[in-house]
């Protein structure tokens, strides 16, 4: 757990925002859906037109072919009418023509859906034919009725008014009925029919073109919309995809790599979208602080604030390894100084601080960094030497001898102290039941040596 270098304000992070990209996203969206649903309406317009083409062209064929069955069916009860003298044959004749009026109910249904058109003019024209082939069939009626010698007076006007001509009026009855037959089947009236009929086909033929053009127009439309559509959802398959991306990049991935790192109680890399980053370095930032503090903590906890060195927590933790395991290549130095009192109420408390912090410094530059240099009490201190045994008897007097002298000579403002100073080495000969014990055994015959030295247990 390494606090490293404390990473910069959050204010200062740089990168994609993934706010402004999904605001981008649901724009386009939002536009390529409002756009489909448009183009679904031209769809069903354009399908709702196709049908209504297909429907128109057989509502009007059968007009078409209404108006040519009622032509044949007048044709028919004239030429019946004709042969029989029925006049039952008549009855049908005028009630097609005036009740049910098929043609007429044909052309005005067509001239509602396509006036103005060809296929209309055409079918106009074959009921006008119609209309004129009725003189032929009323001539013919009259000229019956005349044959048979029957009341007229109850058959409509239009047939009521017709008179033969002088000749046809001079012929016998026999002659009267045959003619009225005759004329039923002469040339004139039979290419008037073929040219009903082929009117009937001309409207029939442009019908079928009108309808082709519809269906084309409303086809090609269709087929657009489709394409457009088409496009439109791929485009937005791909926004899906992006959106998709964007998120497993600029987001996904930065959580689950920060996971690992969190775990791991390191830094988390700026990685992903500026949001990401930005919890990234917020993160990183709370992160330095509480390992700043934890440092500081722990430093406060294991060491002396007024000299820097171990405290006395860490000298005891070590006391209670030596419970467990006696060690065997240790030396223990327990060092006072002498007459720190009279030297605090001489020279005054801060002085008697100086002073402390001076020991302090001596002793640490003394021993190795290996070694535990610690204040465990007012004027009292402790080192511990690891990996030592008593061949090192002479090193460590030399060591302390330096040191008292630099102290008894002082180079600063401080004034002159000396240390009293009991040793032991964990190869000790005769030990009692602790190093310590023997370590301050030694220091008591100092001090009571009259101070200013060392001994060894
Ligand atoms: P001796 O030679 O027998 O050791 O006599 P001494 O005067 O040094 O007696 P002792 O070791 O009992 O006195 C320790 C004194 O250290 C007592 C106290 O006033 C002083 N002292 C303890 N802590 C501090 C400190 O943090 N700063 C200063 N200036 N003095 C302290
Ligand atoms: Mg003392």
């Amino acid at each position: 757990m390494n606090a490293g270098e404390k990473p910069e304000t959050p204010q200062a992070v740089k990168g994609v925002s993934i706010r402004k990209v999904y605001i981008a996203i649901v724009i386009a969206a939002a536009a390529i859906t409002a756009w489909l649903i448009v183009s679904i309406y031209q769809t069903i317009d354009s399908y709702n037109a196709l049908s209504a083409a297909i429907e128109n062209y057989i509502s009007c064929q059968h007009d078409v072919d209404d108006l040519m069955a009622a032509s044949d069916y007048l044709t028919e009860q004239t030429r019946a009418f004709a042969a029989t003298g029925d006049r039952q044959y008549l009855e049908n004749y005028f009630t097609e023509v005036n009740e049910t009026r098929r043609r007429d109910d044909a052309l005005d249904r067509f001239e509602t859906a396509l006036s103005g058109t060809d296929a209309y003019l055409s079918l106009k024209e074959a009921l006008d034919q119609s209309n004129t082939l009725e003189e032929t069939e009323y001539y013919s009626m009259a000229l019956m009725l005349e044959a048979k010698n029957m009341d007229r007076t109850d058959l409509p006007e239009a047939l009521q008014a017709i008179s033969l001509s002088p000749e046809d009026s001079a012929l016998s009855a026999q002659q009267k009925a045959q003619k009225a037959q005759d004329i039923l089947y002469d040339e004139t009236y039979v290419s008037f029919k073929d040219s009903i009929r082929q009117n009937v086909q001309k409207c029939s033929d442009a019908l079928i073109e009108i309808t082709k053009a519809e269906k084309e127009q409303n086809a090609t439309q269709m087929l657009q919309v489709l394409h457009r559509q088409t496009i439109l959802t791929v485009a937005l398959l791909i926004v899906v995809f992006l959106v998709g991306l964007l998120t497993a990049v600029l987001v996904i991935r930065p959580i689950w790599n920060g996971i690992s790192y969190i775990r791991a109680q390191q830094m988390l890399p700026e990685t992903g979208s500026w949001e990401m980053r930005f919890l990234a370095r917020t993160y990183n930032n709370m992160f330095w602080e509480m390992q700043k503090h934890h440092e500081k903590l722990s430093f406060e906890a294991s060491h002396d604030a007024l000299t820097g060195l171990y405290n006395r927590a860490i000298f005891e933790k070590q006391q209670e390894a030596w419970n467990l395991e006696q060690p065997d290549n240790i030396a223990l130095l327990l060092i006072d100084i002498d007459y720190f009192k009279s030297m605090n109420d001489t020279y005054g408390h801060s002085v008697g601080d100086e002073v402390l912090v001076k020991v302090a410094k001596i002793l640490s530059r003394s021993f190795r960094s290996e070694d535990y240099v610690c204040r465990i009490g007012g004027d009292e201190f402790a080192v511990i030497m690891v990996n030592a045994s008593s061949a090192l008897k002479d090193l460590v007097a030399g060591k302390l001898e330096r040191a008292l002298e630099a102290l008894r000579n002082p180079t600063d403002d401080t004034p002159a102290v000396t240390l009293s100073i009991g040793i032991a080495f964990s190869d000790r000969e005769n030990p009692t039941d602790s190093i310590y014990n023997d370590a301050d055994a030694a220091l008591y015959k100092v001090k009571n040596r009259g101070r200013n030295g060392y001994e060894f247990y």
